[in-house]
């Protein structure tokens, strides 16, 4: 977890090549259905260019039937819960699949900074949603929707200063998970 621009996608993919997990990013898959013009694709896109969060159950049956798919891999999870709702029905979906959270990892930077680096990546990004004013608007749908999650998961998550190099985040990553 963490704002957008705190490098949960950069962090996730070497965490996944280092255990051997697979990595579900629900906002590329998002932009993959985007791609493929398909049906959940068609109904994401106009919250995602907006900055707004995609409705959860469209998420929730997305990630239901993924995690259904990889229920005999480890997973990292990138992006997805995004709020309360989502992590409520992520419980549901992992008892009925016999599985659990291992690690919940927040990453946090201070929202300036945020701002700053999502500008930076905007220029070769290519994405619909990184205008200045929409990356405004995913700090504010941040800090509105996900951020309780931390609360919600108080009693184990793990919370790392995202502040610094790829290499520094990723070490103090691991020194906290075994
Ligand atoms: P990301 O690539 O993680 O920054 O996600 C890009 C966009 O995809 C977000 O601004 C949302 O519109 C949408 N999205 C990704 N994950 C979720 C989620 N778990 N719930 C709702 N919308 C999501």
């Amino acid at each position: 977890m963490g704002p957008p621009g705190a490098g949960k996608g950069t962090q996730a993919k070497i965490l996944a090549t280092k255990f051997n997990l697979r990595h579900l990013s629900t906002g590329d898959i998002l932009r993959e259905e985007i791609r493929n013009q398909s049906e959940i694709g068609l109904d994401a896109q106009k919250f995602m260019d907006a900055g707004n969060l995609v409705p959860d159950d469209i998420l929730l049956t997305m990630m239901e039937n993924k995690l259904t798919e990889l229920n005999k891999h480890g997973i990292i999870l990138d992006g997805f819960p995004r709020t309360i709702p989502q992590a409520e029905g992520l419980s549901i979906i992992f008892k009925n699949l016999n599985s659990k959270i291992d690690y919940v990892i927040n990453i946090d930077v201070e929202e300036n900074a945020l701002i700053s680096r999502l500008i930076e990546r905007a220029k070769n990004s290519g994405r619909a949603d990184d205008t200045k004013e929409v990356i405004i608007k995913r700090q504010q749908v941040y800090r509105q929707l996900t951020e309780p999650l931390i609360k919600y998961y108080s009693n184990e998550i793990i919370q790392v200063d995202g502040d610094g190099t790829i290499e520094e985040v990723t070490r103090r990553i691991l020194q906290r998970i075994n």
